[in-house]
């Protein structure tokens, strides 16, 4: 609710994050290292809970920079979250409601907690930053032991990696979509997880003094803007971040009307297996089972996976003849660029940017189109993949292209038994 963020007060926080500020200058050496553990153990007054480090730990690469720490809110329930989290190694910290810190992934390695993702022309954010969970929604505060411990812990990393206030940021900042039915362009908005943490007052209290004013990948279009009331939250002044998030308070409710569509309400789940509609006449259909998004009636209700909220949602391929009839109907503007790839029945593939109009105009049923991709190969003999794209070749939303035209999901296959000849598309 708006209205509770009225109650944040310019105070802050005394933590001093492992730092030795703050100590009486006569102490030295030794005395003065244990004064200063003290100290921090006083101020920032946490401990970590390793109770769900992930399984995933030893697959992560470390990360060669660090420039970003990302905050995202869960969007759900705090144990579903953690499992979830820790299973699928998806962030580095989790944050719980009674304040408890749980180390997932350790901060030096890859966790993947953006997905599709760009900051200031740079791509796959998770390959530059650390992301931290907290328990909550992205459009309710988060309580006061939170507050605390979230401070205390960016202090922590912002000292390790000499990370300025102005780049502790949202993920919603960061997070874009490719193209889809309601976006004709690749485009920001596509999540609005920790959007909270851009209110100034929110983040007074977490004692960061800046923050950007501007997307920087909208400025430079490489992105549209799909979400105006999100952009004011995040980049507006505290005029405009207060009546934005007065709009969307008015208008938050999960039924489709005139002005909100599927996407407004899901987001990138809109054609997710795990998000149900509910059609006036009491019917229902999964996102994945609907056809004709421009066909759904005013009065549909529709109901969100929680534990999935903050999940990216597997990016597939989609099938000319069976998604859609023509390649706009899957990348939009973006039939003709080089990411977009264009899979032929026989086998085969092409980029946007290597077929003609004409041939674009005529893509045989069954061809398979890829939006928003990397493609690598063909893979030879003593290629690892983990080079190619790290941990991420063995997403769902990886995928290896066989050449008689199968395509098939990185987590189908086996590190050892790569067949030489494949290309290889990851997200770009
Ligand atoms: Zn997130």
């Amino acid at each position: 609710m708006a209205s509770g963020w009225y109650g944040f007060r310019r105070r802050g926080l005394p933590c001093s994050a492992g730092t030795a500020t703050g100590l009486p200058g006569r102490l030295r050496g030794p005395a003065r290292l244990a004064a200063a553990i003290l100290l921090a153990l006083y101020t920032c007054g946490f401990t970590f809970n390793n109770a769900y480090r992930s399984p995933r730990n030893s697959e992560r690469e470390v990360r060669a920079g660090t420039s970003l720490i990302i905050l995202h809110t869960t969007e759900a329930v705090a144990r579903s979250a953690l499992n979830k989290l820790s299973e699928r190694g998806e962030a580095h910290y989790v944050v719980d409601t009674d304040g408890m810190v749980y180390r997932i992934i350790d901060h030096r390695r890859i966790a993947f907690h953006c997905g599709r993702s760009l900051w200031n022309g740079r791509a796959q954010v998770d390959d530059f930053s650390v992301g931290i969970e907290v328990v909550g929604y992205h459009n309710k505060p988060i309580t006061a032991k939170q507050t605390i411990n979230l401070a205390a812990l960016i202090g922590e990393l912002q000292s390790i990696y000499k990370i300025p206030d102005e780049r502790v940021i949202p993920h919603s900042m960061v997070a874009y979509g490719a193209p889809n039915r309601f976006h004709p362009r690749s485009h920001r908005g596509r999540k609005r997880c920790g959007m909270q943490f851009a209110i100034w007052a929110v983040r007074q209290k977490l004692n960061l003094t800046a923050q950007p004013r501007f997307d920087p990948d909208v400025r430079a279009r490489r992105l549209v803007n799909a979400d105006r009331y999100l952009a004011q939250v995040l980049f507006g002044s505290t005029t405009q971040q207060d009546q934005a998030l007065a709009k969307y308070q008015a208008v938050d409710t999960t039924v489709i009307g005139p002005g909100r569509s599927a996407w407004d309400i899901a987001r990138d789940a809109y054609n997710s297996t795990n998000t149900v509609y509910v059609f006036p006449d009491g019917s229902k259909r999964t996102g994945k089972e609907i056809r004709d998004w421009s066909a759904i009636p005013a009065g549909t209700k529709v109901l969100l996976n929680e534990a999935c909220a903050d999940a990216d949602p597997v990016e597939s391929f989609k099938t000319i003849g069976t998604d859609g009839k023509t390649a706009a109907d899957f990348a939009g503007e973006e039939t003709r660029l080089a990411t977009t790839y264009y899979i032929y029945p026989a086998g085969g593939s092409f980029s946007g940017s290597e077929l003609s109009a004409e041939a674009l105009a005529a893509l045989p049923h069954g061809t398979q189109v890829l939006v928003g991709y990397k493609r690598v190969g063909p893979i030879r003999a003593g290629t690892r993949v983990y080079e190619i794209c790290g941990a991420k070749w063995k997403a769902p939303d990886t995928y290896f292209l066989y050449p008689h035209g199968l395509l098939k999901p990185g987590s189908e296959m086996n590190e050892g038994k790569i067949p030489v000849g494949l290309y290889l598309f990851y997200k770009n």
